[in-house]
């Protein structure tokens, strides 16, 4: 596990503009509200991210469960859409089931669910390397492939390809040797999950979007990674298509994190709000924002 401080995160994103899409802010300052019951009924989609706004780790947030609740007794269609590349949409249902959260397998879209995609159109699986735990969901899809952390991170002569799938079992070490063996060397670069990191209790831990970064920024990789999830347009795109939404604006998108949630939702034409009670529930929220230069239409302390 490696350890991250949580004011590095919005440093490191802010590093790597070219990986994400334009920031396209409102044109007004974000409104405050009390939760989203105060807005729902102007949209025909609510997304949802997952961590930081439904729960944090495996532990629900409060009012969560309720406000989900609320969308339902109101019929508003509604779709978590997460950066989450251990589940994939066939389970995460239950996964979420079991944090007192009655979601179908179509109310839940993940990051796992595109790269899945992604994967299915793939050959020459012997030339890319992976970043995920041995035990996987998506194994059938990794045959062939060379799984990095059964090599202590070092990269194979033959790997034209990296994917950073997920951060579960990769430790400092296997990233140090994973750089060391990447000198001198491109790759072509896949990214699953491209969160930097994810908050548990007082730290953030690094997940592949900081993986990546350091590998980027150590061994000067030129291409430009293909990202699988949030800010990336694709997810929301699959969402959207799936309700079949004809006008972006009748979306929300509500996150805690402004560089894939608000950004992404801001760029794809939605209405984005931001939560206080995840990775910034420590922070000024406006500090925050000023800071990052990304805006939302709508902050609240929770749902
Ligand atoms: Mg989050």
């Amino acid at each position: 596990m490696i350890v991250l401080s949580p004011d590095s995160l919005n440093e490191i994103y802010a590093r790597h503009p070219g990986w994400y899409p334009a920031i396209a802010n409102p044109q007004s300052a974000p409104v405050f509200i009390d939760g989203l019951a105060d807005i729902m009924a102007q949209f025909d989609l609510i997304l949802l991210d997952s961590y930081g706004v439904l729960c944090r780790g495996s532990t629900p947030i409060e009012g969560a469960a309720e406000a989900i609740q609320q969308l339902r007794a109101n019929n508003i269609p509604f779709c978590v859409v997460s950066n989450d590349t251990l589940t994939n949409r066939s389970v995460a249902a239950e996964k979420y089931q079991s944090r007192g959260f009655d979601f179908t397998a179509d109310e839940v879209l993940t990051s796992l669910d595109i790269t899945e995609q992604y994967l299915q159109g793939l050959t020459n699986h012997n030339r890319i390397g992976v970043i995920a735990p041995l035990e996987h969901p998506s194994n059938h899809l990794l045959e062939g492939m060379v799984r990095l952390n059964g090599c202590n991170g070092e990269i194979p002569e033959n790997i034209a390809t990296l994917l950073f799938l997920t951060g579960a079992g990769w430790t400092a070490k296997m990233q140090e040797n994973m750089v060391t063996t990447a000198n001198g060397r491109q790759f072509e670069l896949l990214v699953g999950n491209p969160d930097i990191g994810a908050p548990h209790g007082d730290h953030v831990t690094a997940t592949p979007g900081y993986f990546i970064a350091d590998l980027v920024e150590q061994t000067i990789q030129k291409a430009k990674p293909v990202l699988f999830g949030k800010p990336d347009p694709v997810i929301f795109s699959m969402a959207i298509k799936q309700h079949q939404i004809t006008d972006p604006c009748r979306v929300l998108m509500v996150g805690d994190t402004l560089y894939t949630d608000i950004l992404g939702g801001n760029a794809m034409g939605f209405k984005t709000l931001l939560l206080q009670c995840g990775v910034y529930q420590n922070e000024d929220i406006m500090e925050v924002i000023a800071s990052t230069g990304i805006s939302p239409h709508y902050v609240a302390p929770g749902l």
